[in-house]
């Protein structure tokens, strides 16, 4: 008998171009949503383009966060239940928008994603990330109900910001090749459509990795682009494992070992260095993906993360610990063979 099922959950409407931050209230009006928007914002997007937000709506609240973390999401969510907010709009970087996504799930309402800074695939994507001491909680939450991408915004925002949303790319190669490692081997449901869109977003990106330059708005576009395919990747699967696998962990652990050093597109980039080497050896594909990196100016080796040789070490030889996910760290890498593939890659 069949008896398979899923539900695929994707935001309605994807605005990305020159100027949409203008169209953002009628993205919103096409959603039929009712009440007021609560917009959640951290300083620096507020001043970018807070007004340009507010004037769009009718008696808009406006809280100001200045970090992701449990704190801020209670603060978010007192904030809603006491306007009873209609819906989130969250304006910024990671931070507004991990922290709304969490919120809007306890709220009950939804959201819509404006990213000043193309960063991390989660400006798309239904999963969420808060730290909590020295860990991190990824978190299952609804995509948002729509994204707005300007890309005139997002071509100013720091371009190292830029960098790490295009290496948290990169590193969906290596996440596939995980999730085919653990289907074969621990029989973890793989999804061909998920994969394939994974894979084929993080090649096209490899494949144009020289037009990703800085001071130019259409980088932002093509960044852009495959955040959004890569968030739909993930609403396919209702999975992470299209884009987090060894590298992701490999992250997570430095996030607990260094917290704040670098940025977390940067680390994860670096970790598919080195998984991409566990994966196929001297001759795969890790020069490839090292030297998109390389091109569009994100950092390959531990000292370009400003993290020492030894930290690399030990967050490579540990990061099986930190959550059951199979991959192909499999059940940990031993010190010696760590410094072997992070010698050999140039990463150490
Ligand atoms: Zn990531």
């Amino acid at each position: 008998m069949f008896d398979k099922s899923t539900w695929i959950q994707l935001p309605r409407n994807v605005l990305v171009g020159h100027g949409v931050l203008d169209e953002l209230s009628a993205a919103v009006g096409e959603l039929y949503l009712s009440g007021r928007p609560l917009l959640v914002t951290s300083p620096t997007p507020n001043d970018i383009a807070g007004d340009r937000v507010r004037a769009q709506f009718d008696d808009p609240t406006t809280i100001t966060i200045s970090e992701a973390s449990f704190d801020s999401v209670e603060r978010v969510i007192e904030a809603g239940r006491e306007m009873d907010a209609g819906y989130l709009v969250a304006l910024g970087g990671g931070k507004a928008i991990d922290t709304a996504k969490m919120a809007s799930d306890s709220l009950d309402c939804g959201f819509i994603s404006v990213p000043t800074a193309a960063s991390h695939d989660g400006i798309v994507s239904g999963r969420s990330s808060i730290p909590e001491g020295d860990t991190r909680h990824s978190v299952a939450a609804d995509p948002p109900l729509a994204v707005v991408a300007d890309t005139e915004i997002l071509a100013d925002a720091p371009w190292e910001l830029t960098t790490a949303g295009c290496a948290d790319i990169i590193s969906n190669y290596t996440a596939v090749k995980d999730w085919q490692l653990a289907h074969r081997l621990k029989n973890v449901e793989y999804s061909e459509y998920s994969g394939a869109l994974s894979q084929m977003t993080a090649e096209m990106l490899v494949g144009n990795s020289d037009s990703i330059k800085k001071g130019l708005e259409e980088s932002a576009w093509v960044v852009v682009k495959a955040l959004v395919s890569s968030g739909v990747a993930m609403s396919i699967s209702g999975s992470s494992r299209p884009a987090s696998g060894a590298e992701h962990l490999f992250s997570h652990q430095l996030d607990r070992l260094v917290p704040g050093r670098a940025l977390h597109g940067h680390q994860v980039g670096v970790g598919s260095i080195v998984t991409e080497y566990l994966h196929s050896g001297e001759q795969g594909e890790w020069r490839d993906i090292r030297d998109a990196l390389d091109t569009m100016d994100a950092p390959t080796t531990a000292s370009e993360l400003g993290i020492s040789d030894e930290t690399v070490i030990e967050a490579l030889t540990t990061a099986h610990t930190i959550r059951d996910r199979y991959t192909i760290l499999g059940d940990g890498v031993s010190e010696e063979a760590a410094i072997e593939a992070a010698t050999f890659t140039g990463v150490i």
